[in-house]
């Protein structure tokens, strides 16, 4: 508390992001990172745009990133915004397109963020409780509201929404903002990018923090209706004309053009994960249907912050969240193979022991 604070932050509770631990040697699997490395092609362009020309500003647009996830989705590149990271997307969205009198809606259970901005930018929103399956039902969004947000496939869940009932909620709700957060798509979702021609009201975020492997180098981006962005980009040119440096730039633009890394990386997640899923319900565990780069599991027999602790003695690191309903649960990332697979006889002796 101080003095010197600014009336609002006195009332802001802060997210909480997962831990980045100090130390190595640890299997990391708790904040969904990407457990190959970037691009090559990423890398090399970056590594050869390092030079003296970083004295000059970056390009304020990022017009040849915007074109890279144009063509990668057949847009126009006046339906794409990029931002440092898809939480500074989500941040400019919430400000920009999700403020209204009615309440904003977006599930109980999900991306904690959202709370946050809604926070600091004074949003009313009103939560929809999942249902018992842990899945959406677009069914408990028609009702009155200022826009409705949810991340497909959702987090920390994992389960995914068929294409099909993103349209009928875009059917019934023509007078709302409606954003898909798609920052875990690529694992095996159906992205909502089919339906923007379609929808003047949908804006579908997107990250290349996980299914392209840079999280470190911090790049979303929004796709929607050039209204959508236009507003968007008036709340960017408000705040930070340059939030993409040039290497970021030219690295996420690299990394969209790669399509055959791309594909091979999200599809050795997937098997990996199909392995692991089969091996925790060999162990007794329960876990959600994933479309995601991650699994909420749950066991029944054990407690999931005893279990957390007892891996983290083990130098495994996974997410438990201290929040009603899934208190029981922990999200274990998909890491290699071989991560997967001492995770698993780390499990295995955990609870042997216990
Ligand atoms: N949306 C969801 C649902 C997420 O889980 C995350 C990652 N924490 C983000 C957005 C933000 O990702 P980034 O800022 O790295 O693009």
């Amino acid at each position: 508390m101080s003095q010197f604070w600014s009336k609002i932050v006195h009332s802001l509770t802060p997210y909480v992001p997962g831990e980045q631990p100090k130390m190595g040697n640890l299997i990391k699997l708790n904040t969904n990172e990407n457990p190959y490395p970037p691009s090559p092609k990423a890398l090399v362009v970056m590594q050869e745009a390092t030079d003296e020309s970083l004295r000059l500003y970056p390009d304020p647009n990022s017009d040849s990133l915007k074109q890279s996830i144009a063509d990668y989705y057949h847009l126009e590149s006046e339906q794409v915004f990029v931002g440092n990271g898809s939480d500074e997307v989500l941040a400019h969205t919430f400000q920009a397109l999700l403020n209204h009198d009615k309440p904003l809606l977006f599930p109980d259970i999900s991306y904690s963020f959202y709370p946050v901005y809604c926070g600091l930018y004074n949003i009313n929103h009103k939560t929809v409780p999942l249902n018992a399956r842990f899945e959406i039902d677009v069914n408990d969004y028609i009702q009155d509201n200022g826009g409705i947000i949810f991340p497909n496939p959702n987090a920390p869940t994992g389960i995914g929404l068929p294409l099909q009932s993103i349209e009928d909620l875009l059917q019934q709700n023509p007078s709302s903002v409606v954003v898909i957060d798609e920052a875990y798509i690529d694992f095996g979702g159906e992205s909502a990018v089919a339906l923007i021609n379609e929808y003047p009201n949908l804006l579908v975020v997107q990250t290349i923090s996980k299914s392209r492997s840079l999280a470190g180098l911090r790049v979303g981006f929004a796709m929607g209706h050039t209204d959508l962005i236009q507003g968007l980009v008036r709340v960017k040119d408000s705040f930070n004309s340059y939030p993409l440096d040039k290497l970021a730039t030219l690295g996420a633009s690299a990394a969209m053009n790669d399509k055959v890394y791309f594909t091979d990386t999200c599809a050795r997640i997937i098997n990996t994960r199909k392995k692991l899923t089969r091996q925790l319900e060999a162990l007794g565990f329960d876990v959600l249907p994933s479309q995601a780069n991650f699994v909420f599991s749950q066991h029944p027999k054990h407690c999931a912050e005893d279990l957390a602790k007892a891996l983290r003695d083990n130098s495994i690191i996974v997410r438990h969240f201290k929040a009603p309903r899934i208190e029981n649960f922990l999200r274990i990332t998909i890491g290699t193979e071989e991560e997967c697979t001492q995770l698993i006889q780390s499990l295995d002796s955990i609870i042997s022991s216990q």
